[in-house]
């Protein structure tokens, strides 16, 4: 037997018994006359004490064993002695007097420390990360993770869902990215596409009369890489028949909620229900549709003051149809030229052409780039509705609006971390709703959907799509938490008629789409049942749960962010014989 206990297992309670356990050495202190050796395994660490007296064989092992050697002790548990506990260890009251040591496996020494937290280079850390899944924090990022799909499945299965996977060699997906394709071998030129989402074959489970699946699913976009993205991530897929957007929400919102609050007691909901608010609302109040609303420093719209405030920055920006917008840096009031000037750079760089501000100083001072450009009555309608007092410094963006919502959103989370208002142990679920159905698209000249084409519009919206798109919102609703998007979804068309329109203001030419999508019309055509569904990313989720900066840490085995997975060394170039089994030619390859 390999052993009769984990290495978190041991208490007072076992003093006296004669057990086994095996494991990796965490550490060891060799004390002249005794050696400690930690040992750990997934479920903790407990002390072994070798006693040259006792047992000289097992001692002069011990003086041989190194940090990662694997070894199977047997001894005896007894009380740590008095003034020994460590209270911060589960097993930190007891000790293992060893009798026998065998070791399984010696180690060399890893390429970073495996018991402490320590800077690491991270593509050290992928390239060894199966030392790096060692160490505690990644060992718990490993098990929340289980423990939210575990989470998730329960609580679905009991609500009758039903699991079902889909084919990971499929066709295209419209999710909005670039596809990654599988060249066929067995159908020259033709290729098979891995899916961006399960989101056909969800709709054409529900045609199925399956009425309520879930899947884990994976998902891959060839897209850019950043913090909350990789090829490939997670989804928990999920569709359901004779509903409404708000039973999406609600079921959502149920099940998350019981989660957290079962798997993360440490942490706080914000809010509960949670907030919902429409699309126009929170980007006028944060500037972003994926606020994190754990703070205010909301933005404040003083587009109508420009005109006549004399500020020809103002005055311009509004009359060639921006917007004029700021927020209350609440208490920088005292901030230095230099510091304005650092946060002037911060805006630029989301392309904004500059940042004008006002620093309020008592009573009725204040400090400027514009304020001389005021009447007094001007500047104090400013001050009020900035809801600004003395020692606050008002910042504002003047652009075309994509331009001031984005770089005072960026902004706004910016002089929050500087005030320290962003309180890790808050978790701020919200809904963002009543999104534009469609959105004009100047590069290419065309509407574009604004979540999917499979997306329905609310119905009372219906008839805009014929006469003004722009003015369409859409049956979409997106899952937000702590500034991410952590899930979308909407409720679907399910009249062919509707979905031939769509594709049609999208610029999508009928033989394309028939192409692409005769599946999903001809089955459109045997009795749909209306359905919806959403699809909460797995990754992102676990990673705010687990207070991590990048899903990358929630991940086992994670691509680096030049997309590469740098263990295995993939992608990599494969055989000339390879290619042509597939009729593949190569016409660039990467510098070596
Ligand atoms: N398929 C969508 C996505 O992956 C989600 C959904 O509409 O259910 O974002």
């Amino acid at each position: 037997m390999y052993k009769t206990h984990t290495c978190g297992e041991l208490r007072s309670d076992h003093i006296g018994q004669t057990v086994t356990l095996a494991g990796w050495v965490n550490a060891r202190r060799d004390h002249g006359g005794l050696i400690f050796l930690d040992l750990r395994d997934r479920w903790g660490l407990t002390q072994v004490v070798a006693n040259p007296e006792l047992s000289p064989e097992a001692h002069a092992s011990a003086a041989r064993v190194r940090n990662e050697y694997v070894l199977r002790v047997t001894g005896v548990v007894r009380a740590r002695l008095p003034g020994k506990e460590n209270p911060k260890l589960a097993t930190g009251h007891v000790e293992l007097e060893v009798q026998q040591l065998d070791l399984l496996n010696a180690a060399k020494a890893p390429p970073f420390l495996i018991n402490e937290e320590q800077t690491v280079d991270e593509n050290l850390r992928l390239k060894y990360r199966y030392l790096d899944l060692r160490r505690e924090r990644m060992r718990r990022n490993l098990q929340l993770r289980a423990d939210v799909v575990k989470f998730i499945r329960d609580s679905l299965h009991a609500q009758r869902f039903i699991e079902v996977e889909t084919p990971i060699l499929f066709k295209t997906t419209p999710e909005g990215a670039r596809d990654y394709l599988v060249p066929s071998r067995v159908h020259p030129g033709s290729f098979y596409a891995l899916p961006q989402s399960p989101q056909q074959l969800k709709q054409l489970l529900m045609v199925a009369g399956v009425e309520r699946y879930f899947q884990i699913a994976r998902c891959f976009r060839d897209e850019d890489q950043r913090v909350d993205r990789q090829p490939e991530f997670t989804q928990l897929d999920l569709e359901m028949s004779f509903v409404t957007r708000e039973d999406v929400m609600d079921l959502i919102e149920n099940v998350f909620t019981a989660m957290v609050e079962q798997l993360v007691p440490e942490k706080r909901l914000f809010a509960k229900p949670w907030p919902r608010f429409s699309y126009q609302a929170v980007m006028d109040r944060f500037g972003k549709d994926s606020p994190d609303i754990r703070f205010g420093l909301e933005l404040k719209d003083i587009t109508d003051l420009a005109p006549q405030s004399g500020f020809k920055v103002f005055a311009d920006a509004v009359a060639r149809g921006g917007h004029v917008r700021g927020i209350n840096a609440k208490g920088l009031g005292g901030y230095t030229r230099k510091q304005i000037d650092e946060l002037t750079e911060f805006v630029k760089s989301f392309g904004a052409k500059g940042l004008a501000y006002l620093a309020v100083e008592a009573p009725g001072g204040h400090r400027s780039t514009f304020a001389k450009f005021l009447s007094p009555d001007l500047l104090a309608e400013l001050v009020r509705r900035l809801e600004a007092e003395p020692g606050d410094l008002l910042l504002f963006v003047a652009d075309q609006p994509a331009v001031v919502y984005e770089a005072l959103a960026r902004l706004r989370v910016e002089v929050a971390d500087r005030l320290q208002l962003r309180d890790d142990s808050l978790l701020a679920f919200c809904w963002v709703v009543d999104f534009p159905y469609l959105n004009w698209s100047e590069a290419e000249q065309r509407w574009d959907p604004s979540h999917h084409l499979f997306t329905a519009p609310m119905e009372a919206d219906e008839h805009w799509l014929d006469t003004d798109p722009g003015r369409a919102r859409g049956q979409q609703y997106d899952l937000v938490l702590n500034n991410f998007e952590v899930g979308g979804g909407s409720i679907r068309i399910h009249r062919r008629d509707l979905q031939e329109k769509v594709f049609r203001l999208i610029g999508l030419d009928v033989e394309v789409a028939r192409e692409r999508f005769g599946h999903l019309l001809e089955a459109f055509e045997y009795g749909v049942p209306p359905h919806g569904g959403i699809a909460p990313g797995i990754d992102r989720l676990t990673m705010i749960l687990a207070g991590e900066p990048n899903i990358r840490e929630v991940i086992a085995f994670p691509k680096n962010q030049a997309a590469m997975d740098v263990m295995a060394g993939a992608p990599s170039p494969v055989d000339p014989q390879q290619l042509a089994e597939l009729h593949i030619a190569v016409t660039e390859t990467e510098p070596a």
